[in-house]
């Protein structure tokens, strides 16, 4: 099947979680079955292929998809971290989620001026999180190329944060 038909079958809504009131979307099945992931990591690439030198994940799902795409790719992979994960000097950016404040961050060195970055995560919800990780990547001057995520939950209207942004969603709720 497509990705959105097996991201659309796999993907399990869990109510009230992590707070009341709202729907989780619980995508590791995607990940666990394998025609799902595999299926996933290509049609993550496919629209950004030749276009990127890196890939970044953001933590901790996006990791997965990172490392499967430059593993396929044949790029190498950049981890967004929450704060105080990073041994050496980072990027720190805080940002609003859905559900309270964060900070992420990368190392200064993790990518050099002109470095062509693709950001992948999960989940697309409200944007604050891909927003953030782009301008940590544009601090250090290297290129955002696109932002992929599996799935997007349009009624969060993510894309609002990320104007001018090339953004793929493989399905969409
Ligand atoms: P945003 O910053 O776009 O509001 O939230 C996106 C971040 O929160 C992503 O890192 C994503 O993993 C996580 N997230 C928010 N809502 C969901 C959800 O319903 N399901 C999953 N799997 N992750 C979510």
């Amino acid at each position: 099947g497509s990705a959105r038909d097996l991201v659309e079958k796999l993907c399990a809504p869990v109510p009230d979680f992590p707070l009341p009131g709202i729907i989780f979307r619980d995508l590791t099945p995607v990940f666990a079955d394998a025609a799902a992931f595999r299926t996933v990591i290509d049609a993550l690439i496919e629209p950004f292929q030749g276009t990127f030198d890196v890939v970044a994940g953001i933590e901790a799902r996006g990791f997965l998809l990172a490392a499967a795409v430059g593993y396929a790719a044949g790029t190498g992979v950049v981890t967004v971290r929450k704060a105080g994960k990073l041994p050496r000097a980072v990027h720190s950016e805080a940002y609003d989620l859905e559900y309270g404040q964060a900070t992420l961050e990368i190392h200064r060195d993790a990518v050099t001026p002109g470095t062509r970055v693709l950001l992948l995560d999960d989940v697309l919800a409200t944007g604050g999180t891909l927003a953030a990780a782009a301008r940590l990547f544009e601090r250090g001057d290297a290129e955002v190329v696109g932002c992929g995520v599996v799935l997007e939950l349009e009624a969060l209207a993510g894309r609002g944060l990320l104007p001018g942004r090339r953004v793929h969603a493989l399905s969409t709720l």
